[in-house]
């Protein structure tokens, strides 16, 4: 990769990352800045207060210091959730989008006036000259262009949400949201066709957003997200965890609307991975312990014969799906490895697995709380993913050639299962209710049968596709990168 001219070394650049305060922001956007500071950046990174502790204490106390010209800074995040069961959980999404708009612009207007203040000092760190906020962190925008420096959004989910959600005002428009009839997202309606939406041929209603949903207009989730998709294209670039060859139609689409540049730099980890050996490569931001554990135990089982179940930060089940993914994983047969963070289950923290499932499926399963995902995905025993389709699983999946079983619950999911089940060829979706049965029957499809065996032969090629956009002979994503530093970062607004 090419590093920074010697001026620019001298006066070293610095970037502030602001990642929207979950799992599935911070780390992409803890994967760009490593990137970043390989270039010769300086970073600060800015996690929530929460969020800070929650690592520390995951991590350990000492896990994010002492790194050269990278350091953390920390901001509050308005919400009451410092009580003893709030630790290990999940901050609720909504709860945090409103205290985004109303609390989180001060306090971080003051940490760059801090940052800044440096600047007549001989110690680091060197005056701000960017910010790369989430695009969930827009109000950064107005902050950047304050202290004068340009502001680029990282959209750490699929380019295809992206565009979906640039189009929700238009499906408000046409009446197609809020929903008329709940039987349009099984049958279909003739006025709720989305062919005219760029890239959504033949996309059925209920795939393309979570908001087609709604029975009204007045949600703050779907408020949030249009507002957000508008003030992110007022950056001065947008960088995406993709790469072209897999969503490169979308971004075309999207080129071709009111949007600044484009960067798909993904999958961000294989970019890591190529870089040399530091420490920083292997810092991390779990807000869960990781279970190493099972890495041991997915050695002692054969190649492509694990089913890894783990469907992220976010998500939970109700006791009733808790159960039939239990027998419907123990009637197939087949190993697994299943994740289940202590708050993954609606309404009660203690609920337990039965004894029977747990006699029956002892030989052939290990269950966990959190485990080191992408390690696991690398594992040449896991042979497919039940996932809820969150973009970060979904990239880290198909860059490691895993076929997928996805049961998409909220957000950008739907949209991403259906790329992942038609136009990528490498997923197949179970029924929303989930019952044991159809998991079975999927379950042995995916490993065992036909089916199964064309989508982990696609799964390989996207890996194939993945490691080319990386590499350092004139991969797209590698060739994104550097333009991103040289046209945007390294340029005044
Ligand atoms: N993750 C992990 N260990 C786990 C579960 C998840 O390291 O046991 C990581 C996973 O690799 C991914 C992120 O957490 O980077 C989850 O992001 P995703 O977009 O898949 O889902 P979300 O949590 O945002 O719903």
């Amino acid at each position: 990769m090419h590093s920074l001219s010697e001026t620019d070394q001298i006066c070293k650049p610095h970037v502030v990352c602001l990642p929207f305060p979950s799992q599935g922001h911070i780390n992409p956007m803890l994967k760009l800045a490593i990137l970043l500071h390989s270039k010769g950046f300086h970073i600060t990174f800015v996690n929530t207060e929460f969020n800070h502790k929650r690592i520390l204490k995951s991590r350990g106390p000492n896990s994010l210091d002492g790194f050269l010209d990278f350091h953390f800074e920390t901001i509050p995040d308005g919400l009451l959730s410092s009580d003893e069961d709030a630790a290990d959980a999940t901050q609720d999404i909504p709860s945090l989008f409103d205290s985004i708009r109303k609390n989180f612009l001060a306090p971080f207007q003051t940490l760059l006036l801090k940052l800044n203040g440096y600047v007549n000092s001989t110690e680091f760190p060197p005056p701000v000259s960017c910010i790369i906020p989430d695009a969930f962190m827009s109000f950064a925008i107005a902050a950047a262009k304050e202290i004068g420096v340009p502001c680029v959004s990282f959209r750490t989910s699929s380019a295809v949400s992206f565009l979906g959600n640039k189009y929700l005002p238009a499906l408000i428009q046409k009446g197609i949201i809020p929903l008329k009839d709940p039987t349009y997202l099984t049958n279909g309606h003739f006025d709720t066709t989305l062919d005219w939406i760029p890239t959504m041929k033949n996309v059925r209603l209920k795939d393309f957003s979570v908001f087609t949903r709604l029975t009204n207009t007045d949600d703050l989730m779907l408020n949030f997200v249009m507002e957000q998709a508008e003030l992110a294209s007022e950056s001065s670039a947008i960088i995406f965890n993709t790469f072209d060859e897999l969503e490169g139609n979308v971004l075309d689409a999207l080129s071709t609307m009111s949007c600044p540049p484009l960067y798909a730099v993904g999958p961000l980890q294989s970019l890591i991975n190529q870089l040399p050996e530091n420490s920083l490569i292997s810092i991390g931001a779990n807000l869960w312990e990781e279970d190493f554990e099972c890495l041991q135990w997915l050695r002692s089982k054969p190649p492509n014969s694990v089913v890894y179940v783990n469907f992220g930060s976010i998500t939970v089940l109700t006791a009733q799906q808790l159960l039939e993914f239990a027998w419907g994983l123990a009637n197939s047969k087949k190993n697994f490895l299943w994740i289940i963070r202590s708050d993954a289950i609606v309404g009660d923290r203690n609920i337990t697995l039965p004894p029977e499932f747990v006699e029956e499926t002892k030989e052939r399963s290990f269950i966990a709380r959190w485990c080191p995902q992408e390690r696991v995905l690398n594992h040449p025993s896991i042979g497919a993913f039940l996932t809820h389709c969150g973009w970060n699983s979904m990239i880290e999946s198909l860059a490691s050639g895993v076929p997928m079983i996805c049961w998409p619950f909220f957000a950008d999911q739907h949209i991403n299962c259906r790329f992942a089940c038609i136009e990528w060829g490498v997923g197949l979706e179970i029924d929303a209710s989930v019952n044991r049965d159809g998991l079975e029957k999927v379950v042995s499809e995916v490993i065992d049968g036909e089916k199964g065996m064309k989508m982990k032969n696609k799964a390989v090629e996207w890996k194939k596709k993945a490691e080319e956009a990386i590499s350092a002979g004139g991969g797209s994503s590698y060739m994104n990168l550097d333009k991103l530093v040289h046209e945007v970062l390294l340029n005044k607004p």
